[in-house]
């Protein structure tokens, strides 16, 4: 547990010092679970959306993107049963006087249950060596299947209690756990009460005239009150998406994690409107394609696993996450939800208006129902990051901080350096940015011995050092260093541009998920 919690303040202290992630309004001290994304920070965020944006409306020709404001009108949050139902459920310690989330406690507490079987895996791993099968020592191990009984026993009854708002059996099943509170060492507890997660604000000039609006707390609903103009303009048939990238907030009771658990933050979310009855086989598709996704990044695939719900949000007859390996644990960062025709019923009720899809097919009119994709941009960015930074023992005995992020995703792709600030050298290199910044974000350093720069840019996670020297003046070369080897290659001028496009093209990258 203490070297996971070192490791992470390690990422959160690197992405401040490179320039990747600050702290809201950190001058006034800050606000808190708000964050601002630094110069490197933006570039990351930005090439995430455009990979999954690529991945899910420009490759697909039946999904189309949009982006809805952030202020709707009330009534959508009424009918898509946020102002009812959009609640976490509270308890504060009486002791420490701090407050938490009940199904966070009781999770974070099978967590720790989880811990000790893969504790278990390890250990049986190492002794049976090449002949150790995982699956039969899950299912066999007597010790490991009563721990996952007792995960499973607790996660459905925390599931079952919560959706028939069986309040007081959450309060008691965190009191049979005997789950303490991290800070007073407590069992002091309160009663569990719900708690509304949206953010309000008002629009109109005066106090009486003013109405009470929500920022939203998901995009989706953008996505289902355009449902009906998107599809007669674009001429969309059934099956066809929805995408859009916006923000959402969230006034989270428990926010830490830095930008895990964020009050505003920005979701990737897609809706895909499908034939009633096929939800089943668009569910299992999606949640393959989405985790194909993932994979395609090349963060390990023992960094993911699909969590089914046992808890079903109010709109939803299947729901899983994938969930990542953050340097906390294996944690949610992305939702596929099979939504029903919940939303675009509601509206209809609610709207008056008519929401519904003739298919020629079928020649019938109906409600269509939907699978829904629903990644945190941020949380994405967190996987990215916090996979990406090691600490590597070098051969010489000592270290390097390397941040290696996939390549299609870094901020900076090359930096080019002189070897010396004079001989022309620095002009060499200027004429070479001259050229690549066209295609690629590209830096100059010339401060510092070149070592001391390579380590700066492995830092920094740029893939590429291109080091100018007396040599290129000669015959038009250059040094290339690449970050994950530490790999150094002698190549032409005019062949850079080529080497770094071949590793950064993200039609390559996209292509892995075929
Ligand atoms: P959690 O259980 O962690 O609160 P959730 O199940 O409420 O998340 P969804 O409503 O399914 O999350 O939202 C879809 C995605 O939006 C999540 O998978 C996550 O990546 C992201 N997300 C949700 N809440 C936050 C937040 N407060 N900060 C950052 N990202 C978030």
């Amino acid at each position: 547990m203490a070297k996971q919690e070192d490791n992470f303040k390690k990422v959160i202290s690197h992405a401040k010092e490179y320039g990747y992630v600050f702290q809201s309004s950190e001058i006034y001290d800050g606000l808190s679970a708000v964050y601002d994304y630094a110069q490197n920070g933006a570039e990351l965020k930005k090439n995430i959306r455009e990979y999954w944006w690529k991945a899910m409306v420009q490759i697909h020709s039946n999904i189309v993107g949009i982006d809805a404001a952030i202020l709707m009108h009330p009534t959508t949050w009424k009918a898509s049963g946020h102002v009812d139902a959009f609640n976490d459920p509270l308890i504060d310690n009486k002791d420490s006087k701090k407050r938490y989330r009940a199904d966070v406690l009781i999770e974070d507490y099978v967590a720790k249950i989880e811990g000790k079987i893969e504790k278990e895996v390890q250990k049986a791993a190492k002794r049976f060596g090449d002949t150790f099968d995982k699956e039969q020592f899950l299912a066999t191990n007597g010790r490991v299947v009563d721990y996952q009984k007792k995960a499973d026993t607790i996660l459905k009854r925390m599931g079952s209690s919560l959706e028939k708002e069986d309040l007081a059996d959450v309060k008691l099943l965190i009191e049979e756990l005997g789950i303490v509170c991290p800070i007073s060492g407590s069992k002091n507890w309160t009663d569990v009460k719900q708690f509304n997660l949206m953010f309000g604000t008002k629009l109109g000039a005066s106090a009486e005239s003013a109405m009470d609006l929500y920022l939203r707390p998901e995009t989706a609903q953008g996505i289902f009150v355009n449902f009906l103009n998107v599809q007669k303009t674009g001429r969309m048939k059934i099956p066809f998406g929805i995408a859009q990238v916006g923000k959402a907030f969230r006034n989270e009771i428990v926010a830490r994690q830095f930008i895990f658990r964020q009050r505003e933050f920005e979701q990737m979310e897609m809706q895909f409107f499908i034939r009633p009855g096929t939800q089943k086989e668009w569910y299992e598709t999606w949640k393959e394609n989405r985790m194909k996704w993932h994979l395609s990044l090349g963060m390990g695939e023992e960094n993911y696993r699909f969590h089914d719900h046992d808890k079903l949000a109010h709109y939803a007859d299947a729901a899983a996450d994938i969930e990542f390996r953050f340097p906390f644990g294996f944690k949610e960062l992305e939702g596929i939800h099979s939504r029903t025709d919940f939303d675009l019923k509601s509206h209809e009720e609610y709207s008056g208006k008519k929401l519904q899809y003739f298919d020629h097919e079928m020649e019938e009119s109906y409600v269509p129902y939907v699978v829904e994709t629903s990644i945190g941009l941020d949380r994405m960015f967190l996987a990215v990051f916090s996979n990406s930074l090691k600490e590597e023992e070098l051969e010489n005995g000592t270290t390097r901080t390397v941040l290696k992020i996939p390549a299609v995703l870094a901020p900076t792709k090359a930096a080019v350096l002189p070897l010396v600030k004079k001989d022309g050298l620095p002009d060499i290199a200027h004429q070479i940015i001259a050229d690549l910044k066209w295609d690629f974000n590209v830096i100059y350093d010339e401060k510092d011995a070149v070592g001391r720069r390579y380590r700066r840019q492995d830092a920094n996670g740029t893939p590429f050092c291109i080091t100018v020297d007396h040599q290129t003046i000669e015959d038009q070369t250059v040094t290339i260093r690449h970050r994950d080897s530490m790999e150094q290659e002698r190549v032409a001028i005019n062949e850079v541009k080529g080497i770094i496009a071949a590793a950064v093209d993200m039609k390559s990258w996209l292509q892995k998920m075929s």
